[in-house]
């Protein structure tokens, strides 16, 4: 076994060779939609990773997932990488001269409602693997008048590619992230093998899938949980100049009860300017309403800190009910006098809030520019600190972008799943810097904040901060060996179990494919 494992480790950015016989096995997945037009599938949205697949493959069913994963087994090299809608910064999701599969080809497939233990349980819905979280927004809203619990930001985003990672948004405090509200999943293992896993069936693969960076299996399909959906939406964000005022209110409001608090707590840095990117200016929801700075006090820093939240509630609500109940939440919060935005707007308009953002970008042409971002997870012993050396001097001037810092609690994250968090205090931040880089020369150029991104993940390091990269990417098996601490050797078993061939998503560089004939012992 340890001679098996010292060979299956990723030693560095070591590429699969090439088989003359790859392509034959193409030729031979007859019946499959199959293309050689492989551009879009060798880019992603970080937009400095380029990588040429051998064969883009649009599944229509797990059958033809589970041909095209044994195919590539049965070749010394070849490598499969399901693709979601191409939205990870570091080439994740392609495989350099292995198959891409293109799972948005089975986004349409089994929607399907139901109560787990008959009528009376909790509602879900069944999703393809393929499909945009969008899709199942609108489909769950119009058809049931009812939504998935927990969210991303932005709904372009696939189900298997965000429960491969974790998904996370202002609801996560409450359900945990998008990996803690599923139930039951299809699999198609890197055996080639078709399994369906829950809590209670084939565990191990469940718990290895939920973030497990695509791994050990391809999901074909999720249970994901439901709840009553709100009509409308109460969108609040308030200023604060002071960042230990900011995280202590934040802190406060995701210990509150369901029923007791708002249903969406976020929050972002912005800076302490008129910067339209990155300023005042940014802080506004309705285009009526203006950032007024005469409020701020004299001795405000270079950032400021904006918490967001939402109050979901129905048309039958009293209107005067609800604003009693923002007035009490609000009430206790420490943030600048005055400055205080609010709007209400359905729950499809709050949810779909990112893609507003989309189309200016796209109008913009920033959209299809470089996205150098950075997530991390940081412990909340360590987020004084991070204020001070990241955003207050670093990263002072803005990222071009949102900048994201807002609470989570641990509680809600399963440690049997695969995704790693900080593990020394219950509550923890997450850390967003969501770059947009304008086309050249008006601003740096995406490998000087790729530069600058390594130099704050050293200066975590340096400091010996309690932290986690989210979506993490790293270059050497030293680092992902530091990444998963003492559940390593966890992934490693999962990952010999479920993928023994390291045939699948290569595009993580975890892992190097494993070369034919293969002798477990
Ligand atoms: P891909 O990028 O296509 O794939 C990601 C990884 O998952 C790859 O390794 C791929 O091989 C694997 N994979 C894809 N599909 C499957 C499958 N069916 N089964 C197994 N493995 C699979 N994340 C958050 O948590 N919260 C946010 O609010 C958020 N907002 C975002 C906004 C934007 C504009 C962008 C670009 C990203 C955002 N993300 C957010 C990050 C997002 O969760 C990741 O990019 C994630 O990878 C989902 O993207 P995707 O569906 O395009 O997957």
């Amino acid at each position: 076994m340890i001679a098996y494992l010292e060979h299956f480790v990723h030693g560095n950015d070591a590429e699969s060779r090439q088989d003359d016989t790859d392509g034959d096995v193409v030729s031979s997945l007859d019946g499959l939609e199959i293309t050689t037009a492989t551009a879009s599938a060798g880019k992603d949205f970080g937009g400095t990773k380029f990588s040429k697949p051998l064969a883009v493959i649009r599944p229509s069913s797990a059958v033809d997932i589970a041909r095209a994963v044994r195919a590539a087994a049965a070749t010394a090299n070849l490598t499969v990488a399901a693709r979601g809608n191409g939205h990870s910064i570091n080439g994740q999701a392609m495989a350099h001269r292995g198959l891409v599969l293109d799972m948005r080809a089975m986004e349409n497939h089994c929607f399907r409602f139901g109560a787990e233990n008959g009528s009376g349980g909790l509602r879900y819905v069944d999703v393809p693997g393929g499909a945009l979280w969008e899709d199942v927004l609108k489909r769950c809203v119009s058809q049931f008048g009812l939504a998935p619990r927990s969210w991303t930001d932005y709904l372009g985003l696939t189900v298997g590619g965000t429960l491969s990672n974790g998904g996370v948004s202002g609801q996560a405090f409450r359900y945990g992230p998008q990996t803690a509200n599923v139930t039951e999943m299809e699999v198609v293992t890197g055996r080639g093998e078709t399994v369906i896993c829950s809590e209670k069936q084939n565990s191990e693969l469940f718990f290895a899938a939920l973030g497990g960076l695509g791994q050990f299996g391809i999901i074909t399909r999720a249970r994901v949980l439901l709840q009553q959906a709100p009509d409308m939406v109460r969108w609040i964000r308030v200023v604060y100049s002071e960042f230990e005022a900011y995280t202590r209110d934040a802190e406060w409001l995701v210990s509150l009860r369901e029923g007791e608090g708002f249903d969406y707590v976020e929050g972002f840095v912005f800076v302490n300017s008129d910067d339209p990117c990155n300023g005042w200016p940014t802080v506004p929801i309705h285009p009526n309403q203006r950032f007024d700075p005469v409020r701020l006090p004299s001795n405000a820093g270079p950032v400021l800190y904006c918490l967001e939240l939402a109050l979901h509630y129905r048309h039958s609500h009293h209107p005067s009910t609800l604003d009693m109940e923002v007035e009490k939440l609000v009430g206790r919060l420490r943030f600048v006098e005055g400055v205080k935005f609010e709007v209400d707007v359905s729950y499809m308009e709050f949810l779909l809030r990112v893609k507003r953002v989309e189309e200016e970008a796209k109008v913009k042409g920033i959209w299809d520019a470089p996205h150098p971002w950075l997530n991390m997870f940081i412990s909340k012993s360590n987020i004084a600190e991070f204020d001070r050396e990241v955003f207050k001097k670093i990263i002072k001037n803005g990222v071009g972008g949102p900048i994201l810092v807002y609470p989570l609690l641990r509680s809600k994250w399963d440690s049997r799943h695969s995704v790693m968090v900080p593990e020394s205090s219950n509550i923890f931040y997450i850390v967003a810097l969501l770059r947009f880089v304008p086309a050249a020369p008006k601003g740096p150029h995406a490998e000087i904040l790729v530069a600058q991104n390594n130099a704050i993940i050293q200066l975590c390091y340096n400091r010996g901060f309690d932290f986690k990269l989210y979506l993490p990417h790293y270059n050497s098996q030293e680092n992902w060996m530091r990444h998963f601490g003492d559940k390593w050797t966890r992934f490693i078993d999962r990952k010999a179990n479920f993928d023994p061939l390291a045939l699948l998503a290569p595009g993580q560089k975890i892992f190097s494919r494993i070369p034919q004939p293969l002798s477990i012992t």
